[in-house]
């Protein structure tokens, strides 16, 4: 068994993460470990394990998914989820959903109970409840530090206005990305992925990114490899980022981290970057990213942590025991 989580990728990097705030995120980090390892552990399937290590990190207010998601243009959190099941290659997503305490969860019954992929807006809002999924007041979401990122982008936007077309940098939040992904492998050798973001600050249009997309931001096929992904949505898109790192394992023979790492190269190559996770059916993984950090972390069999927020070596941690 073994999960690997990320917490999105970005400009992490010491002299702008206080002590305090590391603490609290290698925190939320064990907590999601140790709620899918747990899942896992039982003999649950790698589905469920996805879904528990997501939803604890969906639930926490420091990463852009679920609460903590940053703002659209019209103030509003609009959430992108996915999942796919590596064993029947099964998948479901949700993109600009509002209401949905876990959109993850959506996902999910888009999966299992729909005989679609992706839902939309009100669309996938409607199915959701029909689904029983917990509706939540928009206000759930809000946090003030993303409602102060929403400020500084909308000022900054004014400033590059005259530009037919905004600059990347001028609308997304470097150093406060936090876009969530998990994936597993469980007992029976069965592989799973998910991925759940708000998205970025400030967009609008009904921009929706990579994470939503079946094989650019989530992948899973027990053939080759689960993969999650976060950075620069349109160029993960455009890369086909975890399809790619997928068919580079099943076809070209590479390990994970070679297919992460040409994956990223790719995405570099028209201007975008970010991480991946990979995880294939022995249990070898690899967490791979081009940016200065990525919120990180894996569990296996003996139960021992492993959570990187910066470049370099993770650190072993003991996990919470899981709720
Ligand atoms: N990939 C996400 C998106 O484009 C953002 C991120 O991972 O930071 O919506």
């Amino acid at each position: 068994i073994r999960l690997v989580i990320h917490g999105g990728a970005g400009t992490i990097d010491r002299a702008r993460l206080s002590a305090e705030r590391e603490a609290e995120y290698t925190a939320a980090l064990a907590i999601a470990l140790a709620a899918g390892h747990a899942v896992l552990e039982r003999g649950g399937s790698s589905v469920d394990a996805v879904i528990a290590a997501i939803t604890v990190m969906e639930d926490s207010p420091l990463f852009n998914a679920g609460r903590g998601a940053v703002f659209n243009h019209e103030g509003r959190n609009e959430h992108d989820a996915s999942i796919m099941d590596g064993a029947t290659r099964g998948a479901g997503a949700v993109a600009a959903v509002g209401v949905i305490r876990n959109p993850i969860r959506a996902a999910e019954a888009v999966m299992r109970h729909s005989p679609h992929v992706m839902l939309t807006g009100a669309g996938a809002e409607a199915f959701a409840r029909e689904q029983g999924l917990e509706i939540v007041d928009p206000a759930w979401f809000r946090t003030e530090e993303r409602w102060r990122q929403l400020q500084k982008a909308i000022a900054a936007q004014r400033i590059v206005r005259d530009h037919d077309a905004l600059p990347e940098s001028a609308y997304r939040d470097d150093d406060k990305r936090g876009t969530v992904g998990a994936v597993a492998l469980d007992r029976h050798g069965n592989l799973a992925a998910g991925t759940s973001t708000g998205g970025l600050t400030n967009k609008r249009y009904g921009r929706i990114g990579d994470s939503p997309v079946i094989g650019a931001g989530t992948w899973a096929d027990n053939r080759s490899v689960a993969v999650s992904a976060t950075g620069t949505g349109e160029m993960f898109i455009r890369s086909a980022a975890s399809h790619t790192v997928a068919e580079l394992v099943r076809l070209a023979g590479k390990t994970p981290a070679d297919a992460a790492d040409a994956t990223l190269a790719e995405v570099a190559a028209i201007g975008g970057d970010g991480g991946l996770i990979v995880l294939d059916a022995s249990g070898e993984y690899a967490m791979r990213f081009n940016t200065s950090g990525m919120y990180r972390g894996t569990v296996g069999e003996d139960g021992a942590g492993w959570i990187g927020i910066f470049g370099g070596p993770e650190r072993r941690i003991s996990l919470p025991v899981a709720p």
